[in-house]
C-alpha cells in the first residue's frame, strides 16, 4: 500500500522542532503528525528534551502510558497553571466524598423505610381487618352473620 519510495511525513515533534525525523526518532510512535497539538502542549511544559530523556528512560511497552500521561497533563497544566491536573483530581475527590454521603445518607433512608414498612403495613393490616372481617375472625361466623341478618 503505502510506496516505499515515498519517505515517511515527519513526526508531529521533528515537525514542530523543524528537524529531519529520522527512523529510530523516539517520537514518531507517540507523536503522530496529525496530533501536533499533543507535542506542543508537551513541549511547552515539560520540554523536548526531558521527554526525549523520559521516553529513553522508561521501558519500551512504558512509553505510550508514559506519553499519553504527560500530554494529559501539559493539557491540564496549560488550561490551570496553578493545580494543574491535580485541580481536576481534587475536584473529582471532592465530588466522590460528596456521593458516598449521598449515597450513606439515602441507605440510612432506605433502611429506615424497610423498618418502618412492616410495623406500618400491620397498623394498615389491622385497621383494614377491623372494617372488613375482624369480627369474622374473632368470633365465630355463625354468631355474627345470624346477627346482622337478624337485625
Ligand atoms: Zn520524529
Amino acid at each position: 500500500m503505502a510506496s516505499s519510495s515515498y519517505s515517511n511525513p515527519p513526526c508531529a515533534a521533528c515537525k514542530f522542532l523543524r528537524r529531519k525525523c529520522m527512523p529510530n526518532c523516539i517520537f514518531a510512535p507517540y507523536f503522530p503528525p496529525e496530533e501536533p497539538q499533543k507535542f506542543a502542549n508537551v513541549h511547552k511544559i515539560f520540554g523536548a528534551s526531558n521527554v526525549s530523556k523520559l521516553l529513553h528512560e522508561v521501558q519500551p511497552h512504558q512509553r505510550e502510558d508514559a506519553v499519553n500521561s504527560l500530554a494529559y497533563e501539559a493539557e491540564a497544566r496549560l488550561k490551570d497553571p496553578v493545580y494543574g491536573c491535580v485541580g481536576a483530581i481534587s475536584v473529582l475527590q471532592r465530588q466522590v466524598i460528596r456521593l458516598q454521603r449521598e449515597l450513606e445518607a439515602t441507605n440510612a433512608d432506605l433502611n429506615r423505610y424497610t423498618c418502618n414498612e412492616m410495623p406500618t403495613a400491620n397498623q394498615f393490616g389491622r385497621r383494614i381487618g377491623h372494617a372488613n372481617d375482624s369480627y369474622g375472625h374473632h368470633q365465630t361466623p355463625g354468631l355474627y352473620y345470624p346477627s346482622q341478618w337478624n337485625n
